[in-house]
């Protein structure tokens, strides 16, 4: 059924938590939304699953009230779920009750959870705090070079590559959790793969997730893109992809040159490719 483009959502009148959809990384996933209003977000890639980002910004607030958050999870598929993951509609961790909402979810469903995260609030100690209580956490790395980065995730003015760089070591070092780094290669960062083999290897993440952009780039901002996989039933452009081959090539020369565990999107384990 055809969806129409949101501009903004009256508060209360979604549900934070969606799902589960299959991801390939993590199985079957429940999504929390902690912000569900519009899309949020210190970052304006330019693979977006949500389109072209509505508000632009680093500040943080509370959209979503913890208690609604429960609400929703207790009326949700939450038992047929194998991991809880914090994602949504923009950068989960701008939402100033990510920790408590995460110590809420464990606490009802016993589930691992895991956050996906631009890493660019990591400088703050409160959100390395919150975090510290998440079972995953994953942090997108998509440029070895700040040119790169400013083109392909367009950051709020004064968000730079080596600050997120330096955020994340200094966030691994504390983290007793399982830290993962997520790259998207496009071909507008394929060329520079190689430069990405000392900055993982500095950061020292347990698995690194290769990835490509398989998922369209909507019209505009549509709620179901917050848990988009495959056919989208709303106008979407697709978006350059590497081929197989490519990735097997990176996937190896980065599992060679870093000693680091690589998983990638184009790895033929179970199908389980969502
Ligand atoms: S960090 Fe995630 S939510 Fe934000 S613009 Fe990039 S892909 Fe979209």
């Amino acid at each position: 059924m055809p969806v129409t483009p949101e501009k903004k959502l009256q508060a209360g009148t979604v549900s934070s938590v969606y799902g589960p959809v299959l991801s390939w990384r993590v199985g079957w996933s429940l999504g929390i939304d902690l912000i569900c209003e519009t899309s949020v977000c210190s970052f304006n890639c330019i693979y977006c699953q949500l389109g072209n980002i509505q508000r632009h910004t680093a500040e943080r607030r509370l959209f979503v009230p913890t208690d609604q958050v429960m609400g929703d999870l207790r009326e949700s598929d939450w038992r047929k779920a194998d991991i809880v993951t914090f994602s949504g509609s923009g950068e989960p961790t701008l939402a100033l009750n990510v920790g408590e909402a995460l110590r809420g979810v464990k606490a009802q469903t016993g589930k691992p959870t895991l956050v996906l995260t631009n890493g660019t609030t990591l400088g703050d100690p409160a959100v390395r705090a919150d975090l510290a209580d998440s079972d995953k956490v994953f942090v997108k790395l998509d440029a070895a070079t700040e040119a790169t980065f400013q083109r392909v995730n367009r950051p709020v003015e004064g968000i730079t590559l080596a600050k997120i760089f330096e955020w994340t070591r200094a966030f691994k070092a504390a983290y007793r959790g399982f830290l993962g780094i997520q790259c998207m290669f496009l071909p507008a960062n394929l060329r520079e793969a190689e430069s990405f083999v000392d900055v993982l290897k500095a950061i020292g993440p347990d698995e690194v997730q290769l990835n490509t952009p398989r998922r369209p780039y909507p019209d505009a901002w549509y709620l179901a893109s917050r848990g988009s996989h495959g056919d989208v039933p709303y106008p979407a452009r697709p978006l350059k992809t590497l081929s197989v081959r490519q990735a097997e090539g990176l996937e190896a020369m980065l599992r060679a040159r870093t000693g680091l565990p690589i998983v990638s999107v184009y790895q033929p384990i179970g199908g389980n490719r969502g």
